[in-house]
C-alpha cells in the first residue's frame, strides 16, 4: 500500500503518519524530518536547505526526489510507505509517479487532511511554543500556507481525476481522523 497524507503545514500529516507507523508497521517518508536532520547532522545539503526552510518556502524538487527516492527500497520491502509532506509540486507528483512505475508499483490512495485556516495557525502555534521549530512562527507559517496553496493544492486535480482521492475530517480528535483515516485504507485492502 502507498499511501500519500496530503494537507495543509498542521493539518496532523505528521501525527497520523506516525499512527498509521505504529499500528500497521508502515514506513513513513517525510521529506521534512529528512531535510531537519541534514540541518541537524550540518551536512552540505542541511546548510543549503536551511535558510529556505526558515522562509518559509520549498525547497528545489530535484533534493526531495533525490531523498525519496534514496528511501525506495526500504519502503518497497516494507510493502509501500506513507508519503508525509511529499509530494509537493506537480512535478514531484510526476517523479513519484514514474519511480514507482519503474519499480511496478503505484499510489494506492491519497488522504486529504481538511482542517480550517485558524485551526491550522492554532496548532502550529502551540508546537512553535512547546517544540520551537523555527518555521512553525506564526509569520513563517503565512509563507508556508502560501506556499502550500500556490504550489502543492493544484496537486490535488492531478490526483482528482484517479478516483484515488479521500477527504477526511482532519478537526476531530486525534483517534476519530485516526479511524476516518483506517477507512480509507481498508477500502483499498478489500
Ligand atoms: P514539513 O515538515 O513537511 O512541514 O516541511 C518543512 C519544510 O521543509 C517545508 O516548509 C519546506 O521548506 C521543506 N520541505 C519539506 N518537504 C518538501 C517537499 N516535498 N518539497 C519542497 N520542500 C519541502
Amino acid at each position: 500500500m502507498n499511501l500519500i497524507l496530503f494537507g495543509p503545514p498542521g493539518c496532523g500529516k505528521g501525527t497520523q503518519a506516525k499512527k498509521l507507523v505504529d499500528g500497521r508497521g508502515m514506513v513513513q517518508l517525510s521529506t521534512g524530518d529528512m531535510l531537519r536532520a541534514a540541518i541537524a547532522a550540518k551536512s552540505a545539503l542541511g546548510q543549503k536547505v536551511e535558510p529556505i526552510m526558515a522562509r518559509g518556502d520549498l525547497v528545489p524538487d530535484e533534493i526531495v526526489i533525490a531523498l525519496i527516492e534514496e528511501r525506495m527500497p526500504e519502503a518497497e520491502a516494507a510493502g509501500g510507505a506513507i508519503f508525509d509532506g511529499f509530494p509537493r509540486t506537480v512535478a514531484q507528483a510526476e517523479a513519484l509517479d514514474a519511480m514507482l512505475a519503474g519499480r511496478g508499483k503505484k499510489i494506492d490512495r491519497v488522504v486529504r487532511l481538511l482542517v480550517d485556516e485558524p485551526e491550522l495557525l492554532a496548532r502550529v502555534t502551540g508546537r512553535f511554543e512547546q517544540q520551537g521549530r523555527p518555521d512553525d512562527n506564526p509569520e513563517t507559517f503565512v509563507t508556508r500556507l502560501a506556499a502550500y496553496n500556490k504550489q502543492t493544492a493544484p496537486l490535488l486535480p492531478y490526483y482528482g481525476s484517479t478516483g484515488k482521492v479521500r477527504e477526511v475530517n482532519g478537526m476531530g480528535t486525534m483517534d476519530s481522523v485516526a479511524a476516518d483515516i483506517a477507512a480509507a485504507l481498508d477500502e483499498v485492502e478489500a
